[in-house]
């Protein structure tokens, strides 16, 4: 069923209306709408209707949600922790597919119904991760889009064999191409971002670089990735993920950096870490920058905490950015939904008529509230099909 009709809710905490999909598309938005025959009909409860949160950077392979709790070990390095992980999941009993179909369903029941998840690819692992983040995929795609990046977490030149491995990924199912801290565990940042940006420019393909690494060499690699994606006519199709860096610049070294970033149109995505400054993401969109929040590494070998929910990472990022108004509060929803959506391209996201028929109802009063009480999701449509109810995945009649 792509056609339905939500009564009595409150598009962005406004006005009371009601929302017909039909196609999978909204079609109208107004008072009184009438269901054509034989239409599902579902009354709203006066909830909230937003637009659907946007999971702009998680690891499905990697995730060990809806299974038994993980202790984790954390080896003192981050080779170490790579290491770690290989081992460990070399001897997991569950299978890429149970464990990353576990975390879709777990995004869609918060209200994420697009979600950009990184997998891992080396010679170890081949394009397993990428095949089994596929069939888990195949199975929950009424519900979720998925785009997926090939990530080198294991080293890339210091692992031969990844980089055609990565290439190979855009072949079956990848469309973005990845990167990792390419001093830290690659040792030749040059080297490192000439090899994924040949890739990506070859096979059109966009790039997502995970960059934690901090001070004046973050600051500095920044600038190596915009001068690449300027010379190679990628601008906007370039995104840094973490980028740790511009949370400890100073006001010059932060202005040139954004400079850099707005000058290669190039996206930052934040998880909003918990040990570190966080990078200004409302100074940053302010002067033009592309940013959003996601959640990244949770409940898995690296990370016990996280949930999936991102309006809970909503929360994460007024808290961390000491948002106290109304506004600053909105400000930090929408960088879990419209600024996720605008970063990612996505096409039709929003209530309007001619919109994806996607949305989410939410029990509160408004959108300033739902960011600090984080409500339980009523209800979560996905191109005119009822996908989760309070807060839970609906099997697929
Ligand atoms: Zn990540």
């Amino acid at each position: 069923m792509t056609d339905l009709l939500i009564t009595n809710v409150r598009p962005d905490a406004g006005s009371t209306a009601d929302i017909l999909i039909e196609d999978g598309l909204i079609a109208a938005v107004g008072p009184d709408l009438a269901p054509r025959e034989g239409m599902e009909v579902v009354d709203g409860n006066n909830a909230i209707a937003i637009a659907p949160f946007v999971e702009a950077h998680v690891h499905l392979d990697k995730i060990l949600w809806g299974l038994p709790w993980h202790s984790i070990n954390v080896p003192d390095s981050l080779r170490a922790m790579i290491d770690n992980e290989v081992e460990i999941r070399r001897t997991l009993p569950w299978s890429v597919p149970e464990r990353a179909g576990n975390l879709i369903r777990q995004c869609v029941a918060m209200g994420s119904t697009h979600i950009r998840s990184h997998v891992d690819i080396s010679p170890t692992y081949r394009l397993d991760n990428l095949h089994g983040v596929l069939e888990a995929w195949e199975r929950t795609k009424h519900a979720v889009d998925i785009e997926i990046v090939a990530f080198p977490q294991l080293g890339m030149l210091v692992e031969p064999g990844t980089a055609e491995l990565m290439e190979a990924a855009l072949d079956e199912g990848a469309t973005i191409i990845g990167g990792i801290d390419p001093a830290r565990i690659d040792g030749n940042p040059a080297g490192h971002l000439d090899t994924i940006f040949d890739i990506a420019h070859r096979k059109q393909a966009k790039i997502d670089i995970h960059l934690h690494e901090r001070g004046e060499l973050g600051l500095y690699e920044i600038g190596l990735i915009a001068e690449r994606t300027k010379a190679l006519g990628m601008q906007g199709r370039v995104v840094v993920s973490h980028a740790f860096c511009l949370g400890t610049a100073s006001r010059d070294e932060l202005s040139r950096a954004i400079d850099q970033l707005t000058g290669a149109g190039i996206g930052i995505i934040s998880a909003v870490p918990g040990d570190i400054p966080v990078p200004p993401l409302f100074e940053l969109a302010d002067r033009g920058v592309r940013c959003a929040i996601a959640s990244d590494s949770l409940r898995d070998t690296w990370n016990p905490h996280g949930n999936g929910d991102m309006l809970e990472r909503c929360w994460l990022l007024s808290w961390r950015g000491n948002c106290r108004t109304d506004a600053e509060l909105v400000a930090a929803l929408d960088m879990g939904t419209r600024r996720g959506a605008d970063l990612l391209d996505l096409e039709g996201h929003g209530l309007e008529p001619g919109c994806d028929g996607s949305l989410v109802l939410v029990e509160g009063e408004n959108l300033a509230q739902i960011v600090v009480d984080r409500p339980k999701r009523a209800l979560v449509v996905k191109r005119g099909r009822v996908v989760a109810r309070n807060g839970a995945w609906v099997d697929e009649k």
